[in-house]
């Protein structure tokens, strides 16, 4: 399973995740006769075969170059086709640790939708688990089903089904599961369907992703109705926060550099008045002090952060928008034979 085991060398047939730049990584199968091209130039697939995996290959007249990367769930969730909204990393790592999912869990996820999270799901849960992802727009199943067969996600069943009218049993097997995730718009129906396919001799973990709070109070009404304990409402926000040093500015600073501007206007003015300015050459200083070998504001000369000549004081800067916030999440557990029925 190329998302699961690790491989050394890339073959014909292989799924090769190109990296273009940080923004742009293609995902293509290798395939002799065939070329990948970008602005740079094309890349032959042909000279892809044999390569190490991580590879860097250049055009033929070295006008650029990519890396042949291979497939995981993170590269694969910033490479992939949208077909829907998506799962991204920082989501899907604390929904996977929250619900202690790991080697062996058997794992349910409703809508599979573009099978980002599957990936994840899928190599989390290894060889030794299964996952049972289920999708009911026809296109998106099929899609997927095809997707997950190429790359070798052998634990993973998908099943075409609503699972909000029909639930989530599949006939002769027993899914027993430690875990279950709900992408769904309306999750709070399809949770009461979910009594006969958890555990029910162990601890059993739900999340629900919503982005809508009246998404969330239907959910939590309907998990506290369904058994569900330990409801818990959370939000992964990746903010970026910058740390730089910043120089310390003193009144004397400041009036120094107002005398400092003030002399090079009148400069400035001298040098127009006699017809010097034109003469580049001639830019020397007018007084001995040219070089003020000084600048508390980072103007005019230029000065490297840190430089020990100068008093610094450390400050950090966060970023004003918030761009991974993506949806709410409510977790929830379930003991056996909580409610009696389990
Ligand atoms: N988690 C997915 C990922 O990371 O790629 C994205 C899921 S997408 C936002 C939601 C999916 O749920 C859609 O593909 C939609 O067709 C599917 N869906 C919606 N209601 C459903 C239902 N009742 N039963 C099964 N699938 C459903």
């Amino acid at each position: 399973m190329p998302f699961i085991d690790r491989k050394k060398y890339i073959a014909e047939g292989d799924l090769v995740l190109v990296y273009v730049s940080r923004t742009i990584i293609k995902p293509i199968y290798v395939k002799k006769g065939e070329n990948f091209n970008t602005r740079f130039g094309s890349f032959p697939h042909e000279t892809m075969i044999g390569l190490e995996f991580g590879s860097q290959i250049t055009t033929p007249k070295d006008r650029g170059f990519v890396y042949l990367l291979q497939p995981t769930p993170e590269l694969w969730t910033m490479s992939l086709p949208h077909r829907t909204q998506i799962v991204y990393t920082p989501d899907s790592s604390y929904i996977l640790q929250r619900l202690d999912v790991r080697v062996g869990s058997k794992v349910i996820e409703a809508g599979t939708g573009s099978g980002s999270f599957t990936h994840a799901f899928a190599r989390t849960v290894n060889s030794e688990g299964r996952l049972f992802s289920f999708e009911f727009h026809e296109s998106r199943y099929e899609q997927a089903r095809d997707e997950f067969l190429m790359h070798g996600l052998g634990n993973t069943t998908i099943t075409h089904r609503d699972v909000c009218t029909n639930g989530f049993d599949i006939e002769n097997v027993t899914l027993d599961a430690d875990a279950i995730f709900l992408d769904l718009p309306s999750p709070w129906e399809a949770i009461p369907h979910l009594k006969s396919v958890i555990a029910n001799d162990r601890r059993v973990g739900i999340c629900c992703f919503s982005p809508c709070f009246e998404q969330v109070v239907k959910t939590v009404e309907s998990l506290q109705k369904e058994g569900w304990s330990d409801v818990e409402l959370t939000e992964t926000q990746g903010r970026l926060y910058e740390s730089h040093k910043a120089m310390k500015r003193e009144v004397d600073d400041a009036v120094k550099r107002l005398k400092f501007v003030k002399e090079k206007q009148r400069e400035g003015l001298a040098l127009i008045k006699t017809g010097k300015r034109q003469r580049k050459d001639d830019d020397e200083p007018l007084s001995k002090e040219r070089d003020y070998g000084f600048n508390p504001f980072g103007k005019g000369k230029r000065i490297i952060e840190g430089d020990e000549e100068f008093e610094w004081f450390n400050v950090t800067r966060l970023e004003a928008e918030v761009k991974t916030h993506t949806s709410y999440l409510v977790f929830a557990t379930k003991m056996p034979f909580a409610d009696g029925k389990a």
